[in-house]
């Protein structure tokens, strides 16, 4: 067998091996420390809330393991047996050139869309609705799916011809401009999501005037932070997770807030939530994080450009078709992003730690720290991770940690 198939099988197998035993500690830990609240939590958490916490986490550990145990080996099936008639199925009505590229790549997504859908519908009618968090209907779902895959469509249609065009017209130099236009498009929809997608899922009103507004839009001032408005995003017709959040770039910025966010604390707690998302964009958190994804992005065009210099197909026993190779790089890929996941999440972790450190300086520690407790509280976080698992998968610190954190000089 050639040295690449080889390796891209084994990193797929190894990847998909390290997540199920990281899961795995995961689950032995929470289990472990299910019938016990942590002493810093005594008194803050009952044990019943605690317990079902743990139940949770189990719970969605379990589903994340079986998924990925399943997704390892459909990626192994597909280089190993499938991808040949797959080829030959798209190559029966589509005649060769760009077409047949793109439409291979649309067609190996729709199966894959297929595959995932099973466990897109556990996880909200069985997992969330179990614990409670779910208020998706059927119809809802339904609806969020076709929109969800118009929009796909419409994006990833144009994007996969323009790869192919550059990949086929200009040698050499294709790959990076196929990634200085990928990123002009992501730079595009910071702009464009918020005013045009983010509607067709969610209504968007005003923030009520009151005294809550008066006293965020004092704090904004307070900050130097400029805005084009507060949002309440009614997240609550989804699930009751509740959040917060910033869009959009400049003078264009918007803050959004969840109601479920703004139903479950009180004005303090708001304000430090807030307080911690203008941290974000003090410390220049969001301009970082399109640095970081343009960096890996282009690490990751630079391989398919080697790649695409030959051989990769005929490895596989393929016939040597554009469509092929961008779609066996895609498998490929995913291992590699799994194992960059440590050090992604640590880069947010500290940010994140940096954004608490703003919301304590602006309206110290403890309307954070009772935020956090609620919002742990209220989402059924678990507060007894494993450490190796926290390690390589939190993007936020566990709560414990946050609150150590705000409590410590
Ligand atoms: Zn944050």
């Amino acid at each position: 067998m050639n040295l690449i198939v080889a390796l891209i099988f084994a990193a797929i197998i190894l990847s998909g091996l390290l997540e199920i035993y990281l899961e795995r500690r995961q689950i032995v830990a929470v289990a472990a420390h299910r019938e016990r609240v942590p002493v810093a939590f005594a008194g803050q958490l009952s044990l019943e809330e605690h317990r079902r916490a743990a139940d949770y986490t189990l719970a969605r550990t379990r589903l994340g393991m079986a998924q990925k145990g399943f997704d390892t080996i459909i990626a192994l099936l597909w280089l190993a047996f499938f991808l040949a008639p797959a080829y030959a199925l798209v190559a029966r009505f589509v005649v060769p050139g760009l077409s047949r590229s793109v439409a291979l790549v649309l067609f190996m997504a729709a199966i894959g869309y297929v595959l995932d859908l099973p466990f897109t519908i556990l996880r909200t009618f069985r997992l969330e609705a179990a614990f409670g968090f779910n208020r998706t209907t059927p119809g809802m779902f339904f609806r969020d799916q076709i929109k969800g895959i118009v929009l796909q469509f419409v994006l990833v249609l144009p994007l996969l011809y323009g790869f192919f065009t550059l990949q086929r017209g200009i040698p050499h130099l294709w790959w990076v401009l196929a990634w200085a236009a990928l990123m002009a498009v992501m730079l595009a929809m910071i702009v464009i999501y918020p005013a045009f997608i983010a509607p067709l899922f969610n209504k968007f009103t005003p923030m009520a005037e009151g005294p809550l507004k008066a006293h965020i839009e004092a704090l904004l001032v307070k900050c130097g932070f400029e805005s084009k408005g507060l949002f309440v995003m009614d997240a609550s017709k989804r699930s009751t997770h509740g959040n917060a959040y910033f869009t959009g770039f400049g003078k264009a910025k918007r803050i959004v807030f969840f109601d479920t966010l703004l139903q479950k604390h009180n004005e303090e707690e708001i304000l430090s939530i807030l307080a911690h998302e203008l941290g974000h964009y003090k410390f220049g958190h969001v301009t970082l994080r399109i640095v970081e994804s343009a960096a890996l992005t282009f690490v990751a065009f630079a391989v398919l450009y080697w790649a695409f210099a030959g051989g990769l197909t005929q490895a596989f026993g393929l016939p040597d078709e554009p469509g092929l190779v961008l779609v066996i790089v895609l498998f490929a890929m995913g291992p590699v992003a799994h194992l960059l996941a440590p050090f992604t999440n640590f880069l947010s972790r500290r940010a994140e730690f940096q954004a608490d450190g703003f919301a304590k300086s602006m309206l110290g520690g403890q309307p954070m720290i009772s935020a956090l407790t609620k919002l742990s509280r209220d989402n059924l976080a678990t507060l007894t991770p494993d450490w190796l698992y926290a390690l390589f998968y939190y993007s936020h610190p566990p709560i414990p940690e946050r609150i150590a954190h705000l409590n410590s000089a």
